[in-house]
């Protein structure tokens, strides 16, 4: 897959550029900035010239370019290690705090996740490093161009600085979980990584309100849901550990032949107290019918059609000594409700419902059976 298709523009990166170019347009920002890029490239900038007529819009317009440029670069750092680990990007969404660069999986291999975690900020840092250079060739006359290039720089440390913070699921946070994945397992390096997450997300929120930065609220709400849905994550796979998915698919499970009616169906479904059915055609299993296959057709269709026109044949087959963990990530790639399960012994249906059950009688009897 080609990169560039897959890079999203998060909606709010579309509202904040504007906001930006016009922030800086608006001259405030030129004022505070200015001495600041003159110490830095060795000259003194002329502000008066920076602020003239439509000058400052220009230079709003270009350091919001360059800014999400930059955060492309950084993006692109974490997919390029992501890359030599043969991990596919799924795709990159850009947004006003950085990116979010998602892959199909996440790498549990404390130093895979150490080193792409780290690729971004150290891109940052290197195109800081290169826009310094930039700064310190530029001739003094080119007012415009200097304070541009040194603004981004200072910002592509200001975004590497900011990212490495370890608040996780921010690049710093896995960085932290990828060192205290060293010796303990990945759940509880989780853990404690989630945990220092939301404490930085309950600062941020407190620093928010008292100074008013909307955009620290959103950063806070953002660790927080993510920090929360990672920890839950790692639950969910605590609550399957050890687990095939063969173990939690039910081999007693309620099978209809596909040449019944929908009727039939309907009729079995009240007498089973069961919504889903597995299909079996001449003995074999092909697939799973649920009550949301049939809820739209009108009597005369339900006593017309039979079950080999409902059933979902287009499952995803796993292996039953797959880990019930990695069955239940297949099912959500796949936007699936249902798996069929492969063993010696035959075909299985397992469904989202066989998981929660599962799940459900960890969490009742603890870790003693197999379940
Ligand atoms: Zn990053």
């Amino acid at each position: 897959m080609c990169l560039s298709e897959a890079i999203r523009v998060n909606i709010s990166l579309l509202v904040f550029l504007p906001i930006l170019a016009w922030l800086i347009g608006s001259g405030a920002q030129i004022e505070l900035y200015a001495g600041f890029v003159g110490a830095l490239a060795g000259t003194e900038l002329d502000v008066v010239r920076l602020q003239a007529g439509a000058t400052p819009w220009l230079v709003g317009t270009l350091a919001a370019l360059g800014l999400f440029v930059s955060v492309t670069l950084h993006e692109l750092g974490h997919s390029w290690a992501a890359m030599r680990y043969d991990l596919e990007v799924e795709s990159i969404t850009l947004w006003i705090l950085g990116g979010l660069a998602s892959f199909k999986q996440f790498p549990r291999e404390w130093n895979r996740e150490f080193w792409i975690a780290v690729a971004g900020p150290a891109t940052s840092i290197l195109v800081g490093a290169v826009l310094y250079a930039a700064l310190l060739v530029l001739p003094a006359s080119a007012t415009v161009t200097l304070f541009v290039v040194g603004w981004l720089a200072v910002t592509n440390l200001l975004l590497a600085g900011f990212n490495m913070l370890p608040a996780f699921p921010m690049d710093g946070g896995r960085v932290l979980r990828a060192l205290l994945a060293r010796n303990r397992p990945y759940a509880t390096a989780t853990r404690i990584a989630a945990r220092i997450g939301t404490s930085f997300a309950i600062l941020f929120a407190v620093f928010g309100v008292l100074s008013l930065s909307p955009l620290l609220l959103l950063l806070a709400l953002f660790i927080y849901g993510a920090a929360s849905g990672e920890s839950r994550t790692v639950a969910l796979s605590d609550l399957l550990e050890g687990l095939t998915v063969g173990d939690v698919a039910q081999p007693t499970a309620r099978t209809i032949e596909a040449t019944a009616t929908v009727e039939e169906l309907v009729d079995r479904m009240f007498a089973d107290r069961s919504t889903e059915f597995t299909v079996t055609q001449n003995g074999h299993v092909v697939g799973v019918v649920t009550v949301a296959d049939f809820r739209e057709l009108s009597k005369a269709e339900r006593e017309a059609d039979t079950v080999a026109d409902l059933v979902v044949t287009d499952l995803p087959r796993l292996p039953a000594e797959m880990s019930a963990f990695d069955a239940l990530a297949e099912l959500d790639t796949n936007r699936a409700s249902a798996a069929l399960v492969e063993s010696p012994e035959g075909t299985h249906v397992v469904s989202r419902e066989d998981f929660s059950s599962a799940m459900e009688m960890r969490r009742m009897l603890g870790d003693s059976g197999p379940f």
